[in-house]
Parts: C-alpha cells; structure tokens; sequence
C-alpha cells in the first residue's frame, strides 16, 4: 500500500453539510481517547492531518478527509469520515443528545459509507460503550474492529489477546486486527481489508 495524497475536505453536523459523493466512505468510530486520531494519521501517513488531542472528546462534528492510496499499482480514492469519540463524560445532556443524532443520522442514513472501524483498546479491551455501539451499527454496516495500542502489550501476549478480544466479541478470530500507530503496526493490513470492502 502506497499513499500519494490525503487532505482534508470540510466539517459536517447535518446532512446538508456532508460533502459531495465522490467516494466510497470508511468510517471510525471508538469511545474517546481510543486512539483514533492516531490511527486517522498512521493511515494517512500524515502527524497532523487529524489533531491528536489531550483533551478527550474535543471532536463534537463529522470530520470528512480523501485519502489517494495505491495497491499493486491501481489507484484509489478512499474518503474517511471521523466520528466524535463517545463515552466522555464531561458533556450537558442536550450536548450528548445532539450529538447522538448527529452520528445516528450520519450511520443510518449516508449512502456512501461502506465500512465502519470499530477502534477498540488492545489493552483495555472493549467497554460497555464499545458493545453498544458495535450491536448498533450490526444491523445497519459492515464492521471492521480493530485493537489498537498493541505496542502496550509484549510480543508473547498479543495472539492470545486478539483471540480473546475476538471472543469477546463474537466475531471470529482473524475479525480483528492488530494496530498500533505509534510502532506503524498493521497498516498494509487495515488497508488491505479496508479497501476489500469499499470496491
Ligand atoms: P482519540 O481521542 O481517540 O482521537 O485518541 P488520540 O489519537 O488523540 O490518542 C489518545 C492518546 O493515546 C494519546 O496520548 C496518544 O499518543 C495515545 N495513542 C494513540 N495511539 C497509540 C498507539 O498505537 N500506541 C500507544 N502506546 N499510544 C497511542
């Protein structure tokens, strides 16, 4: 996997404001803190495309990026969408109501949207959050989870831990892949199955 260009395209609340179909779109999603803007970066092979925040749940709108990527020699256009992060506490409720419709609507409702990662913590395992969110999107996408923050556990444990987190999940072994943005692990595989479900 090659990648030529990504950029940022614009920001969205509402339908109305969701860019142009162009592109087949990839979707991550993951409780705050997670990891994900990391990962939007280690994908894009960009440090600053997605800003990498101490703050949790700073992202309250629907980030929309192109991404040009080459596999054996053929060209793509992949458009990723950054989803807020959930499970961060420090919101009003009618701040988390809003949102939640705002992500709801986006998932159930964008024609483009093929794939949505599902980022859970390697080390952590999935939360409550995660489980709710992953039997949500069930009836609506196409699912890839991915444990991130690999590099946290040591080599021997990493197997057993993927097989316990597939469990865990119900999904089959090889269902979830290994990640980590800052050892750049499992970057030809994301995009590898990423790409297998946009075409
Ligand atoms: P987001 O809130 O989900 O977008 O998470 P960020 O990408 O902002 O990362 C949250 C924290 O986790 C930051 O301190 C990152 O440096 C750290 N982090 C992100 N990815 C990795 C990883 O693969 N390995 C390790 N060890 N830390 C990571």
């Amino acid at each position: 996997i090659k990648i030529l260009d990504a950029r940022f395209i614009t920001t969205a609340v509402e339908p109305k404001g969701y860019p142009t179909s162009l592109a087949p779109e990839v979707a991550f999603v993951g409780r705050s803190n997670v990891g994900k803007s990391s990962m939007i970066n280690a994908l894009t092979g960009r440090k600053k495309l997605v800003r990498v925040s101490n703050t949790p749940g700073r992202t309250r709108t629907l980030n929309f990026f192109d991404v040009d990527v080459e596999r054996d020699g053929k060209p793509h256009l992949v458009r990723f969408a950054d989803l807020p992060g959930y499970g961060f506490a420090k919101v009003s409720k009618t701040e988390r109501a809003e949102w939640q419709t705002m992500i709801t609507t986006y998932l159930e409702k964008r024609r483009d949207l093929k794939v949505v990662v599902s980022i859970i913590d390697a080390e952590v395992g999935p939360t409550p959050d995660d489980f709710q969110t992953l039997d949500y999107l069930q009836n609506y996408r196409r699912i890839l989870v991915v444990a991130t923050k690999m590099d946290r556990l040591p080599k021997a444990r990493r197997k057993p831990r993927l097989t316990a987190l597939a469990e865990q999940l119900s999904l089959p072994r090889e269902a979830v892949l290994p990640f980590s943005a800052t050892d750049k692990l499992g970057l030809d595989e994301v995009w590898g199955a990423l790409l297998d479900s946009v075409k």
